[in-house]
């Protein structure tokens, strides 16, 4: 069965498949069919990045008492009334009170107690003093201690349950644990965590023309890169790369392969979903029970893209282009929104940023083109150069920008200087972008 031919593009329907989606269609329809999975439990310890699949409570106190954010002197104001350096008051320490420790007894008038970072404050008193505020003088017992500065109003304390208390909502369901919030669970004594689990990704390529990177090539074949580049972008959002290998292009090699990945929570193919002559992966497809929802999205690079879901297992299933820059697009824009939804993520989409466009960009309407653009920060604003080749093909043009800039589907033109939203691939680009401002 011929399904469609990319240039016709009609918005069409054949039987319960669409074809020819403008790019938020086809995430509609994918998100839709999108579950979120399960949850399990996990070490917090190596929770970070996962999304928790509980609210997460207090049960404790913390502080659990008034304590001293300084290392100094407990005191009662009412003391030390317009001390200053000029006329510094003079009182006994009268005991300490060690980080871990517990005060001995209630702080009297006219008594000072010597107190460390941490350490619970003793009834009486009112403020602590810092130790750079003072002199600590010899005498008996615990000696003197000279104050020369009058302190605020409960100065240097930190209030029992500042932080939270019995009780309090700290971390909402569905909330994605960063280094805080780990903290935070360590801190209410929590060691486990339940989170969302992480998708299985069954990675397959397609061609005769395909070898593996680690075979001699001839001048006929093309080395497969896809399945490094599509393993990279499901491990860099914590799922679970399986590699399926190369299948052959016939029905029945790349059958076998497809129900090896039957088990996967997610199928991800590339090449093989064009109209080529042979092209079968959408046949096979419909073979091992996937009802296909759509084929076809309005984009480049990126138009021969098939979704659809295994009606037995639930597997969903996306045969993505074979284009390296199509087939690392595409995932982009539908797998990865995708996967992060079955991760429990409410963030699906990469962040959008906008920039000025350093030169005009034309094509004809009727698709969305995604360009690869290089980002500079000049006078506090960020300019987007295209990389050097647009080519679907030319993968080092996205070694060599960080972004998707948006050149939507029925514009013509994008003049340069002209105010366009980037997609930001590269997030780690930020980390040292920051200097440019
Ligand atoms: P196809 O979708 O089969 O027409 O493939 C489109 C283009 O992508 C062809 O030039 C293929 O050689 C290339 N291609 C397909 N699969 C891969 C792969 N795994 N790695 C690198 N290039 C590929
Ligand atoms: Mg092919």
């Amino acid at each position: 069965m011929r399904l469609g031919d990319p240039e016709r593009a009609a918005h069409g329907t054949v039987g319960e498949m669409r074809e020819g989606l403008t790019v938020a269609e086809a995430q509609e329809l994918i998100l839709e069919a999108t579950p979120t999975l399960g949850a399990e439990t996990i070490a917090a310890f190596e929770a970070a990045d996962r999304v928790s699949a509980e609210a997460i409570g207090s049960t404790r106190r913390h502080p659990p008492a008034d304590c001293s954010a300084m290392d100094g002197y407990a005191v009662r104001r009412s003391d030390l009334s317009g001390a200053s350096r000029s006329s510094p008051v003079t009182l006994p320490v009268v005991f300490e009170v060690p980080a871990g420790g517990q005060a001995t007894r209630t702080l009297a008038a006219g008594e000072a107690a010597r107190i460390f970072t941490g350490a619970p404050l003793p009834p009486g008193a009112d403020a602590v003093v810092r130790q750079e505020d003072t002199t600590a003088l010899a005498g008996r017992g615990g000696g003197q201690v000279r104050i020369e500065v009058e302190p605020e109003r409960r100065a240097h304390i930190r209030d029992a349950g500042e932080d939270f208390e019995i009780g309090d909502r700290l971390i909402e369901a569905g909330t994605r644990l960063g280094a805080a919030h780990l903290g935070v669970l360590a801190s209410v004594g929590r060691t486990i965590v339940s989170v969302h689990q992480r998708p299985s990704v069954a990675i397959l390529s397609g061609g005769d023309e395909l070898v593996e990177p680690d075979r001699p090539a001839d001048a006929g074949q093309i080395v497969s890169s896809n399945s490094y580049t599509l393993a990279a972008q499901c491990r860099e959002i914590g799922a679970r790369p399986v590699y399926l290998g190369i299948a052959a292009d016939r029905p029945e090699a790349i059958e076998a392969r497809l129900r090896a990945g039957l088990r996967a929570d997610v199928i991800v193919s590339s090449a093989g979903v064009s109209v080529g002559d042979h092209d079968h992966v959408r046949e096979v497809l419909e073979k091992v029970g996937c009802k296909l929802r759509f084929w076809g999205v309005l984009m480049k690079p990126g138009y021969p893209l098939a979704f659809g879901v295994i009606d037995a297992t639930g597997t969903l299933v996306f045969g993505l282009p074979g284009n390296p820059v199509s087939t690392a697009v595409t995932f982009e824009e539908f797998v990865r929104p995708a996967l992060r939804k079955m991760m429990g993520h409410r963030a699906l989409h990469r962040p959008v940023i906008q920039a000025t466009l350093s030169e005009a960009l034309r094509k004809k309407p009727g698709r969305l083109h995604l360009v690869r653009v290089a980002l500079a920060a000049r006078d506090g604003r960020w300019v987007a150069t295209p990389t050097h080749n647009q080519s679907s093909g030319v993968l080092t043009s996205m070694i060599r920008g960080q972004g998707l800039a948006v050149f939507p589907l029925e514009a013509e033109v994008l003049e340069a200087g002209a105010r366009v939203a980037i997609q930001i691939l590269d997030t780690g680009f930020f980390d040292q972008a920051q200097r440019g401002f």
